[in-house]
């Protein structure tokens, strides 16, 4: 009798461990691109950005990764910065200029940390851009992004987008647990299960010329995104369609519509 209660009680903190190790993001569709910065007129891949996307709890809140000449990781959508490119520009350079809110320049490591903070379940999608530099100095930019989140112990708040195919592969190598969704259309959902990937996160009319392209990602199990969905009739039939992210600069929308749509 005490050996089964002891089993019991072991299958229940196993179970719960399990439990733990998986993050329950919220139950939306909606990833704020670049963060939600558009009505309080925030700067874009902000941490203020973020704290907005993770307050108002959206499924996932995206930014953009750059590595300096000198290998910081920044976060900043353009190639440059003030009229600096970044990829050339060393990091003490670039953080003489603030974002128009005041904030610094974030670096990785300071925005997954902001990210990190009273965040019950937004994930922090984490666009690794393409690099000019080569695949070399590519692979570096994905070892250390990941060597960063790995840092943070923040794995299961993290999702990684690309355009490279080969930075999403790098990352998967290097964490093979992580979300990773591939964001050029030049593959098939099939393909990028393939090859270990997590999802396809393609610009939405990619869906509209490959209607296939949806059941065939449901069918192997990877998941649904698509970028960047403002107008409200693209809005409608992705929601129709069961994508699991939708990401747009239109959050609040997004969210009220999926909402009605739930009633
Ligand atoms: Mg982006």
């Amino acid at each position: 009798m005490r050996i089964i209660f002891i089993g019991l009680v072991a299958i229940i903190l196993t179970s719960c461990k399990i439990v733990q190790n998986k993050t329950n993001f919220h139950k939306n569709v909606v990833v704020a691109h670049r963060g939600a910065w558009k009505t309080l007129g925030l700067p874009q891949n902000s941490i203020a950005s973020l704290k907005q996307a993770i307050k108002l709890g959206y499924r996932g809140s995206e930014f953009d990764v750059r590595m300096t000449s000198d290998d910081s990781l920044v976060i900043h959508h353009d190639p440059d910065f003030n009229n600096l490119e970044i990829e050339k520009t060393t990091f003490a350079e670039l953080r003489k200029f603030k974002l128009s809110n005041g904030e610094e320049l974030p670096t990785l490591h300071e925005y997954l940390s902001a990210g990190l903070a009273n965040n019950s379940g937004t994930m922090l999608v984490c666009e690794i851009k393409p690099y000019d530099g080569g695949a070399e100095r590519a692979d570096k930019v994905a070892t250390k992004v990941v060597q960063t989140v790995k840092d943070l112990n923040a794995q299961k708040l993290v999702g990684y987008i690309s355009f490279d195919y080969n930075i999403l592969k790098k990352v998967h190598q290097l964490d093979p647990k992580a979300t990773t969704q591939y964001l050029e259309a030049n593959k098939t959902p099939e393909e990028v299960a393939a090859d270990g990937l997590t999802g396809v996160d393609y610009y939405f009319t990619a869906f509209q010329k490959n209607k296939d392209w949806i059941s065939m990602a449901k069918k192997k199990g990877i998941t649904l995104n698509a970028w960047t969905v403002n107008n409200p009739e693209d809005m409608d039939w992705l929601l129709k369609d069961g994508f699991d992210f939708i990401t747009t600069n239109e959050p609040e929308l997004l969210l009220s519509k999926e909402k009605a749509l739930k009633k």
